[in-house]
């Protein structure tokens, strides 16, 4: 082989890993240009990046979701919430803080209702009145990224002509769930439980469905100490490669 044919073997073998990790595969399109709904439900295989998410965030559990935050600020990591919007406008100091901290928050409706059983007017009131209550927080940058409430709709086409329609082209789903909502309370048979639903099937461009609960707080160190274990980096779904979400660093898409 050629020292020139060598040297240009060379660049690519640096250049096709250094290309997949660090631009998105898909970035965010025009409005204009889209015209179907995207549902994600996990990033890149070949990227040791994992998202956890945070469904609801009920005024209740505030206490569950101080922990929550309290535990990635000792990690130093940053998380994706999507918290309803009524609930986010009776605890706006918790959601700032939440967003001051670098989380991002995104749209979970505005009274968490199940998006199937809805009118088209119905879900513009639901979307729209969630956009409203984030606009009420001192803002980050909203981005246009939904998940179901009780993931109800997520495989309707009617829905999704409808969310187009709106505006909204991006369902986030999972591809891990913690099934923490059936055992809520803070017991160590619970914890155990959202860390056996979670920990066997982590992995590379994994997505964690959990909720702002008290035994998905308590079982957020140990999930977060066995990422660390097993080299897998926490980011916000954002920030996982292989989703059409992706937005890699440095580039800044707001899409609404
Ligand atoms: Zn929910």
């Amino acid at each position: 082989m050629d020292s020139h044919r060598r040297r240009f073997l060379c660049l690519l073998s640096v250049l096709i890993p250094s290309l997949w990790n660090g631009l998105p595969r898909t970035s965010f399109p025009d409005l204009d240009e889209k015209s179907t709904f995207s549902y994600i439900t996990s990033g890149s295989k070949y990227s040791k990046k994992v998202a956890l998410t945070f469904d609801d965030g009920w005024y209740m559990y505030n206490d569950a979701t101080e922990s929550i935050l309290d535990t990635f600020k000792k990690y130093e990591l940053k998380s994706t919430f999507f918290v309803v919007g009524c609930e986010m406008k009776k605890s706006k100091e918790l959601w700032q803080r939440a967003i001051d901290e670098g989380h991002i928050l995104m749209n979970h409706t505005q009274t968490h209702r199940c998006l199937d059983t809805l009118s088209k007017f119905g879900m513009k009131y639901e979307l729209f009145g969630w956009e409203d209550s984030y606009d009420s927080l001192e803002r980050g940058n909203p981005l246009r990224i939904l998940r179901f409430p009780a993931n109800a709709g997520a495989n309707n086409l009617w829905v999704y002509e409808q969310l187009c329609d709106l505006g909204f082209y991006y369902g986030a789903g999972w591809s891990i769930d913690s099934n923490d909502w059936k055992r809520a309370a803070d017991t160590s048979s619970n914890v155990q439980y959202v860390k056996d639903n979670i920990l066997p099937y982590l992995d590379n461009g994994k997505i964690v469905l959990q909720h702002c609960l008290p035994s998905s707080a308590s079982a957020l160190e140990d999930i977060i100490l066995h990422c660390l274990e097993h080299n897998l980096e926490i980011v916000k779904l954002t920030e996982l490669p292989g989703t059409p979400v992706y937005i890699p660093k440095k580039r800044y898409f707001v899409i609404r």
